[in-house]
């Protein structure tokens, strides 16, 4: 026999009557969920009375249960009451693990309608906008938003929290929300003829929005999957969208002329000469301009080391000891490769070592310069410096250190932790092999993670030294 469960369509109000059902052991095909205060076409059935002596006294479910139903019972599909009855059900008839289920036809149909609640709650957070309004002397900001789902208590405390300092109201086609700096209260939804058009404030939320769109990044199909165009009528920079679209193009062809520009003026090429002769190389790159790194370091820090050397370790650029010192790998980072080297077996005397770029890039904090990773425009600007240190050396064996060196001698596909401990040929030699910057080592966040590290980075240098002997 069929029986009939009215309820106030909230959770709290199907939680009520769903205990109620499963306390009389009514199973989930004997009930139809009908709402109170809808007007549904009364069918012709008889109502269950309720035994006597319940079979059970309580009913205990999963906390995840708990959570993902308060959602679900926001959705917008009638279906979900019976939904929610039978997961219920199974979970108290032996199934304890169902929620676990993914692959559960109602599982996953539960999963679904959680997801759409989520995506509304977002959206709502995300296109919400106020406008001003005069109440009883009091400015109150009212804003009109039309979510898919009844989303509108779920949603609420997340405004009153965000915007505790003013009195507002969010109206619905479905249920309004008020809060005036201490209460939430709920009223029936509203016509949109009820919100506000504009305010004072709208014209310059859109001049700011109108500055801050940046024509170059727009992505339309992205874009209008991130704001669909329902909400677009609601928002006043909305307004905006299609003449700034329309615009895009020449803006961005204005921008890239500013950039080249500006470009022409801070890059030129590197001077560097033809000789063979390491020191009068070096002399030129003392002079180098011509990237604008020359201004923020101190000065050029060249290669070092034997430049008859059969092995060549390039690092990233010079930090700060070395900045000051004019020697590449004298700092924190080169005293660990140092050691490093030491027990690995291989003699830094024998090595000659330098950075893809040679002027330090910083910023300043406090009294502190803060390494900065150079762009791969100054990257390439220093690459015929790099270029010319490799012809003069012709290294049997190229080692990069970190992800900078690495890109700089193999190409932008390299990935440190990907390609680490492997030979491959390059443009500088056939063995060019790729591990860590020894200064990542002394990032790690705690003894364990250095020393695990360390040893990964010695057994690198290891296959290093093993190459050598065998080159
Ligand atoms: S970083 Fe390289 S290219 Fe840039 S100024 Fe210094 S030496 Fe020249």
């Amino acid at each position: 026999m069929l029986r009939q469960a009215t309820f106030l369509p909230t959770f709290a109000g199907w939680q009520k009557a769903a205990r109620a059902a499963l306390l009389a052991e009514t199973p989930p095909d004997s009930i139809l969920w009908q709402e109170i205060g809808e007007n549904q076409p009364l069918l012709d059935l008889a109502e269950e009375p309720e035994p006597a002596q319940p079979a059970r006294s309580t009913v205990k479910v999963p906390k995840k249960f708990v959570e993902v139903a308060t959602r679900v019972a926001c959705h917008a599909d009638p279906q979900r009451w019976a939904l929610l009855y039978r997961v219920l059900w199974r979970i108290t008839h032996g199934e304890h693990q169902l929620m676990e289920i993914a692959v559960d036809a109602d599982i996953h149909a539960l999963a679904q309608m959680d997801k759409a609640i989520r995506h509304d709650v977002h959206k709502m957070r995300a296109f919400v906008r106020f406008r001003t309004i005069e109440h009883e002397g009091e400015t109150w900001y009212v804003a009109w938003f039309e979510p898919a789902h009844h989303i509108v208590e779920l949603n609420a405390p997340f405004f009153a929290d965000r915007f505790a300092q003013m009195n507002w109201s969010i109206l619905t086609p479905d249920r309004c929300v008020h809060w005036d700096g201490k209460d939430l209260t709920f009223t029936e939804g509203v016509p949109k003829s009820e919100a506000p058009l504009e305010d004072a404030v709208e014209p310059l939320w859109q001049k700011y929005y109108a500055h801050i769109f940046n024509p170059a990044r727009v992505k339309v199909h992205a874009m209008t999957k991130e704001m669909p165009k329902r909400y677009w009528k609601n928002l006043p920079e909305a307004q905006l969208i299609p003449e700034l679209l329309r615009k895009a193009p020449t803006r961005v062809n204005s921008m890239m002329a500013k950039s080249r520009a500006s470009a022409a003026v801070d890059f030129h090429p590197a001077p560097v000469p033809e000789s063979d002769d390491w020191a009068v190389v070096k002399k030129a790159a003392c002079g180098c301009t011509a990237c604008p790194l020359y201004k923020t370091g101190t000065q050029t820090v060249f290669g070092e080391g034997s430049w008859k050397s059969e092995l060549v370790f390039i690092g990233e650029q010079p930090g700060d000891s070395e900045d000051l010192a004019g020697k590449p790998f004298v700092g924190p980072a080169g005293q660990l490769l140092d050691r490093a080297l030491a027990d690995a077996g291989i003699d830094r005397q024998l090595a000659y070592v330098t950075n893809a770029v040679k002027h330090f890039k910083w910023v300043p904090s406090g009294k502190r310069r803060l390494h900065k990773t150079p762009s791969p425009r100054e990257v390439a600007a220093c690459r015929p410096w790099l270029e010319a240190e490799m012809r003069i050396v012709k290294p049997k064996v190229v080692v990069c250190l970190g992800s900078t060196a690495a890109q700089a001698v193999l190409g932008p596909e390299v990935r440190v932790l990907r390609d680490r401990g492997t030979f491959r040929p390059s443009a500088f030699c056939e063995q060019t092999f790729v591990t860590v910057h020894p200064s990542s080592l002394l990032r790690a966040p705690d003894e364990a993670a250095r020393e695990e590290a360390y040893r990964l980075f010695i057994a690198d240098l290891k296959k290093v030294a093993h190459k050598m002997s065998a080159v």
